[in-house]
C-alpha cells in the first residue's frame, strides 16, 4: 500500500514535504512512521442509476489521516481526476493544517471520480447519498466530520446530512460543516476560505510594504475560495488583473468587477467570453506580472516549468498543493517571493467549519460578524507564529508551517504511546 500511494505524484509530494520536515524537527524513527502514513483508507462503489435509465459504478475514497487528536475533518470532492493516493496526500495535509491551526481535529479527505458538470441534480443526489450511505460505519461527529471541497457545495453537505440522520433517526448537525445556514449551518462559513486567503495576501503586501491600493491580483480557479478571494480583496482596494477558470482565462489590466464577472459566469457557466477583459492563454495568465498571484483551483499548476518566470511578490497558495517540489526549489533559490503555504493560506474554510462543528454540538448559533473576527484573529495569529518560527529557524515559509502542524502531532503520539 505504502509504495501505492507513492507512485502518485501528489502523494509523493506530500510525503517529500514531510520526509523534509520530519528531517528538520528530528523527529525519531519510530515517530515519523506513525505521523507519515495514513490510518484509515476507504475505497467503496457506488452505482447510480442515471438519468438515461443506464447503471453506472464511481468509485468513491475517504482517507483519514490519524484521529490521536480528534476526530477528521476534510473536504469531499467531486473531480474526474480523483484517485485513492491524490486523496490520500490532500488528508494529510489537513492533518498538519489543522493541528497548525490548534484545532482538535486529525486530517481527513473523500472524493468520488466523476464530472459533476456533465451530471444533473438528480445524478448528483443519487451519488452524494449512495456514497454517504456507504461511509455511515465510519464517519460521525466524533469521527469523522466532512466539508464541500471542489465539485461540492452546501447542497451537498444538505444531502449528506440527510442521510445520516435519517439513519441516526434524529438531527445531526455536527455530520457535516459547510452547510445551508438553516441547517445548522455557520454564517459566514461559504466566504470564509477565500476571506482568510485575502486577509493574509493583504497582510503580506504589508509586510512587501506593497500598498493595497496601488496592488494587483491574478487568481487561477473562480469557484468558492476564487470568488471570496477576489471579492474580498477588491474590498481591500486591490485590482484584480485576471482570473481563469476551467472555462478559460480573462486579463484586463484596468481591473476585472468580481461581481459583474461573478454574474456573467452564472448566466454563462465561466469566465470566457467576459465582455469586458481580453482572453488570455490560462498558462499566460499564471506568469503575467502581479503583487499576489493566487491559485485557487487544482493541485501540481505552480512547476518547474513556470516558477521561474513568475511575476509576483505574494504567492497565496489557496488551492492544495499547488508548488511542485521543483517549483519550490526554484522559488526559494529566487528568494524574492514571500509565500504563504496552502496549509496557512487556506485554512480559514477549517477554521470556520471548526467554529460550525461548535456551534453545532452546542446547539448555538453567532452572527457572521462574531465568526469572522474569530477567524481573522487565529488567521493573524498562525501566519505570525508561521513568520516568526521561519525567521528564527532559517527555514522557507512552508517548511516552517508544516514544522508547526507536525511537531503538534508528533508531540500527541508521543504522550499517548502505541496501543497495544
Ligand atoms: P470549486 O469547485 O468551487 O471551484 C473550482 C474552480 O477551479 C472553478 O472555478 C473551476 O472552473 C476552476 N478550475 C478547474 N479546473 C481548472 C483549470 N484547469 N484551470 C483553471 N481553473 C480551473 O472549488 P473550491 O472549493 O473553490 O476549491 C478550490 C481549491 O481550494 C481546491 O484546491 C480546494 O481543495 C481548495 N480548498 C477549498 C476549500 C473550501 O472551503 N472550499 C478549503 C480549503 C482549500
Amino acid at each position: 500500500m505504502k509504495e501505492h500511494l507513492l507512485e502518485n505524484p501528489v502523494f509523493r509530494m506530500a510525503a517529500d514535504q514531510f520526509d523534509r520536515t520530519a528531517d528538520f524537527l528530528n523527529l525519531s524513527k519510530d515517530i515519523r512512521k506513525r505521523c507519515k502514513w495514513p490510518m484509515r483508507l476507504l475505497t467503496v462503489s457506488i452505482p447510480i442509476k442515471l438519468d438515461n435509465g443506464e447503471t453506472e459504478v464511481f468509485y468513491g475514497y475517504r482517507v483519514q489521516h490519524q484521529l490521536s487528536r480528534g476526530p477528521v475533518k476534510g473536504g469531499l470532492r467531486f473531480h474526474p481526476n480523483v484517485e485513492l493516493g491524490e486523496v490520500a496526500a490532500l488528508a494529510m495535509w489537513m492533518n498538519w493544517k489543522c493541528a497548525l491551526m490548534e484545532l482538535p481535529f486529525g486530517g481527513g479527505k473523500g472524493g468520488v471520480a466523476c464530472d459533476p458538470r456533465d451530471m444533473s441534480a438528480a445524478e448528483l443526489e443519487k451519488l452524494t447519498r449512495r456514497y454517504t450511505s456507504e461511509m455511515l460505519p465510519f464517519i460521525g461527529p466524533e469521527t469523522d466530520v466532512m466539508a464541500p471541497d471542489m465539485g461540492t457545495n452546501e447542497q451537498t453537505m444538505s444531502w449528506m446530512l440527510d442521510v445520516y440522520s435519517t439513519h441516526a433517526g434524529h438531527m445531526v448537525p455536527g455530520i457535516v460543516t459547510g452547510k445551508p445556514v438553516k441547517l445548522m449551518g455557520s454564517e459566514g462559513r461559504t466566504a470564509a476560505t477565500g476571506h482568510g486567503v485575502a486577509f493574509l495576501a493583504a497582510r503580506a503586501l504589508t509586510k512587501c510594504k506593497i500598498k493595497h491600493e496601488t496592488a494587483t491580483a491574478v487568481i487561477q480557479g473562480f469557484g468558492n475560495v476564487g470568488y471570496y478571494a477576489a471579492l474580498t480583496l477588491e474590498g481591500f482596494g486591490v485590482r484584480i488583473t485576471g482570473i481563469s477558470d476551467v472555462t478559460g482565462a480573462i486579463f484586463s489590466a484596468e481591473g476585472i468587477n468580481v461581481r459583474k464577472l461573478a454574474e456573467h459566469v452564472e448566466q454563462t457557466g465561466g469566465v470566457k467570453g467576459y465582455a469586458n477583459a481580453e482572453p488570455i492563454d490560462p498558462a499566460e495568465l499564471l506568469v503575467q506580472k502581479c503583487d499576489v498571484l493566487i491559485p485557487a483551483a487544482l493541485e501540481r499548476v505552480i512547476t518547474e516549468k513556470n516558477a521561474a518566470q513568475l511575476k509576483c511578490r505574494v504567492l497565496a497558495e489557496a488551492a492544495n498543493g499547488p508548488t511542485t517540489t521543483k517549483a519550490d526549489k526554484i522559488i526559494e533559490e529566487r528568494g524574492d517571493i514571500f509565500l504563504i503555504p496552502d496549509i496557512l493560506c487556506n485554512a480559514g474554510g477549517v477554521t470556520c467549519s471548526y467554529f460550525e462543528w461548535v456551534q453545532n454540538l452546542q446547539r448555538f448559533q453567532w452572527g457572521e460578524q462574531e465568526v469572522l473576527s474569530k477567524l481573522d484573529t487565529k488567521m493573524a495569529k498562525a501566519f505570525d507564529r508561521v513568520i516568526s518560527y521561519a525567521s528564527y529557524n532559517k527555514l522557507p515559509h512552508r517548511v516552517a508551517a508544516l514544522a508547526l502542524g507536525i511537531k503538534e502531532v508528533a508531540d500527541v503520539k508521543e504522550q499517548r504511546g502505541l496501543f497495544p
